[in-house]
């Protein structure tokens, strides 16, 4: 224990109760539905599922199970080299769930499926039509694995009718190799985000990056530098949290001015929002921000 780092203060927060958490959590579970929210615990439920000054409510969706091909020494999804193979009727289940939900924004993630031909990208491209069909004014992001680099699938994804393309960059490029799976690569993710770009113009791009991995402030700015130069229109910072003892150790708690000055650092270099402090996640207020930059 004595070599783990503190908790600094800004860190200790409660799991939000209160009646209209409550009263959405009791829907999902009659709509089946399993959101990353509840399932990572994220404290920033009470804020993403309430929305905010616009009153744009977010929340993110799992697909394509919840075991995953790969293993980042980061996070603590279930690892397998033959996942179960994804249900057909999730596409559909899922956009009818969300439409009776209510929901303003969803945010649609996965596991890696490296074990499927198309990485999963078609069950992805399905699943935002049927939320469409259902109801066209829900916004929906895709936050997508790198499809190995595969371009066909990142094709599939940014024509399906989706408003924003979200991939992870997670680290800098010197700590990928240590941080994530050693078949994501920190080239490979910003030629996924270029390309998404690319194939449809129209997107709105999006990366994340976790800070408090030994990364340095140097290294920090030449990811965000790659990020803004491959075409990417919003970035997130956040706090990297060790989610149990055998996983990555945290090196730094970045203070609160810390994750301020690379918000401003973001907004000098041009995105176009920069979300950046120790709670924030990539799908932080995503509904909200994704609204006062197109109204901007
Ligand atoms: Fe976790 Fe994604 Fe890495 Fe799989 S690819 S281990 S889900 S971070
Ligand atoms: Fe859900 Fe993401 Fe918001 Fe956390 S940050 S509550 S996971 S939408």
């Amino acid at each position: 224990e004595s070599d783990r780092l503190r908790l600094p203060p800004w860190l200790k927060t409660n799991i939000p109760t209160g009646t209209n958490y409550s009263r959405i959590k009791d829907q999902l579970r009659k709509l089946n539905l399993h959101t990353v929210c509840e399932e990572a615990r994220c404290p920033n439920i009470g804020e993403c599922w309430g929305g905010g000054e616009h009153g744009t409510a977010t929340a993110t969706i799992m697909l394509l199970g919840d075991t995953c091909t790969r293993g980042c020494r980061f996070c603590s999804v279930k690892t397998s080299r033959a996942p179960p193979p994804p249900d057909p009727n999730e596409p559909l289940n899922t956009a009818t769930a969300i439409a009776t939900w209510g929901l303003d924004y969803v945010v649609l993630t996965s596991v890696d499926r490296d074990d499927l031909p198309d990485g999963g990208s078609k069950h992805f491209a399905q699943t935002v039509q049927e939320i469409k069909n259902q109801n066209s004014n829900i916004m929906v992001e895709c936050l997508v694995p790198d499809f190995r680099g595969e371009l066909t699938a990142v094709e599939i994804i940014v024509n399906c009718g989706l408003d924003v393309f979200a991939h992870n960059i997670e680290t800098v490029e010197v700590l990928t190799p240590f941080v994530r799976d050693r078949r994501a690569r920190y080239r490979q993710s910003l030629t996924v985000l270029q390309n998404a770009k690319k194939f449809n113009s129209n997107l709105i791009t999006k990366s994340s990056i976790m800070l408090g991995l030994g990364e340095t402030d140097e290294q920090v700015y030449q990811t965000l530098t790659d990020l803004h130069s491959s075409g990417v229109d919003c970035v997130t910072l956040g706090q990297y949290m060790q989610p149990t003892k055998r996983h990555l150790k945290v090196i730094e708690y970045v203070t609160p001015e810390k994750f301020k000055h690379w918000e401003n650092v973001g907004n000098d270099l041009g995105f176009l929002y920069t979300a950046s402090g120790p709670l924030v996640r990539s799908s932080y207020k995503a509904g909200e921000f994704f609204i006062s930059s197109i109204i901007k």
